[in-house]
């Protein structure tokens, strides 16, 4: 079976077309500038290693899929003989609110479900439901199956999602922990289970996924019991841009101190803090280790706040779980830099966390832990197209 999986954003929509049969990508892509002058399709051909950029208008994202699937047939530099190869379309959706704990197949009451989650994800699940929306309008017979990044955190407990505000901001507004990476804490914690040799059940893991946007997560049992992310992707570790936790009452304080009105100071809190905040330099990590390297104060500064931040959540979800067997590091950061990986667990010896210095200076899939480590530490290349495709098999099937 052949899946395409389908991450569409408010101008962009990326593309995977999956082979389940040999677990392959057999062609990817992306269609930028959707809706604007300058739109294009940038398609790969996987199995025969041809790209090709296309530009063409694209007015809305029907117009996209319609590209996309053309690029997937063409017998240029196509990959499929005839669209009614692909079995089914798997899509990322950012926000599944308290409905979805679950991937699921679409039909008119999920759309919905999904529509009434959007208040929660104003900037990103529009633009997934207008990507379900137009696949539906090219492929009608094709299933649809809806992934979200939120499904997974939903087995987290009421006392660990739940923020100590008056109960009824809860009833009203729906206010609680969500979290987010869901796909990739998932996928990283079944494939160290895998490469551990033993059976998710019996297992407690701490994943750290580290990119632009961090978070990490306690799986026990295979299931989510809290999360780094809560209402919003703000929370948690000190990210590329964002400020991660903090005490609340900063908000208040700044908006006071500098007439912010309530969208100026997210816009703060999103995209101007986090590391590129601290360093004033960059949001990428290669650019302040770099400067670190150099000698600049603030880079260095901007990192160990940033290894600190990482540091203790593992310390704090061993505790949530009585007990830990594997940190597992995935995303940008946590599967290229050993140097990262090598500050965060420094200091967690007592817990039994104790990585080999020469295997962490390796790249891809790899168990890092030193011989005499209790607690095993592995770097796992994530892959959230793959889950969304074995999701969405798994659902097609049934
Ligand atoms: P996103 O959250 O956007 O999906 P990624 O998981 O792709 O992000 O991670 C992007 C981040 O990974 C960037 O901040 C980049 O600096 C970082 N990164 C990539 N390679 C390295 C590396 N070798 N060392 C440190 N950071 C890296």
């Amino acid at each position: 079976m052949k899946i395409l999986v389908i991450n569409a954003g408010s101008s962009s929509l990326k593309y995977q077309l999956i082979d389940m049969d040999t677990i392959t990508v057999a062609a990817k892509g992306l269609c930028e500038r959707i809706g604007i002058e300058g739109s294009n399709l940038q398609h790969k051909n996987v199995v025969a290693e041809k790209e090709v950029k296309i530009e063409k208008p694209m007015k809305n994202h029907a117009d996209a899929i319609q590209m996309v699937i053309d690029a997937l047939i063409s017998k240029d530099y196509g990959v499929l003989s005839s669209m009614d190869e692909i079995g089914a379309v798997g899509h990322r959706v950012v926000h599944g609110g308290e409905q979805f704990s679950d991937s699921v197949v679409i039909d008119a009451s999920v759309k919905k479900a999904l529509e009434m989650c959007t208040p929660l994800a104003p900037l990103h699940n529009p633009p997934n439901i207008i990507g379900i929306e137009a696949c539906e309008k090219i492929m009608p017979n094709v299933k649809q199956v809806a992934v979200f990044d939120t499904a997974f955190h939903q087995t987290i407990p009421q006392e660990a999602y739940m923020y100590a505000l008056p109960y009824e901001y809860y009833e009203k507004y729906r206010i609680r922990k969500y979290g987010f990476h869901g796909t990739s804490h998932k996928y990283v914690s079944q494939k160290a289970a895998e490469i551990l040799g033993k059976p998710l059940s019996e297992l407690k893991i701490v994943t750290c996924h580290l990119g632009n946007g961090s978070s990490i997560t306690a799986v026990d049992k295979g299931i989510s019991v809290d999360t780094s992310m809560g209402f919003t992707p703000l929370d948690g570790v000190v990210m590329g841009t964002r400020t991660g936790m903090m005490d609340p009452a900063v908000v208040t304080s700044l908006m006071e101190n500098e007439k912010l009105d309530a969208k100026a100071v997210n816009d703060i809190m999103n995209k101007k803090s986090g590391v590129l905040g601290v360093s004033g330099i960059s949001s990428d990590f290669r650019d302040l280790i770099a400067a670190a390297d150099e000698g600049n104060k603030r880079a260095k500064l901007a990192l160990d706040m940033f290894t600190y931040s990482v540091k203790k959540f593992i310390g704090a979800y061993a505790a949530a779980m009585g007990g830990i067997d594997a940190v597992v590091f995935t995303a940008g950061v946590g599967e290229n830099n050993g140097f990262i990986r090598e500050d965060i667990v420094k200091g967690l010896e007592f817990m039994g966390i104790k990585i080999d210095s020469k295997k962490n200076s390796t790249r891809g899939e790899i168990d890092i832990s030193a011989s005499d480590a209790s607690v095993k530490t592995l770097v796992i290349p994530t892959n959230e197209e793959l889950m969304i495709a074995i999701d969405t098999k798994r659902l097609v099937q049934i």
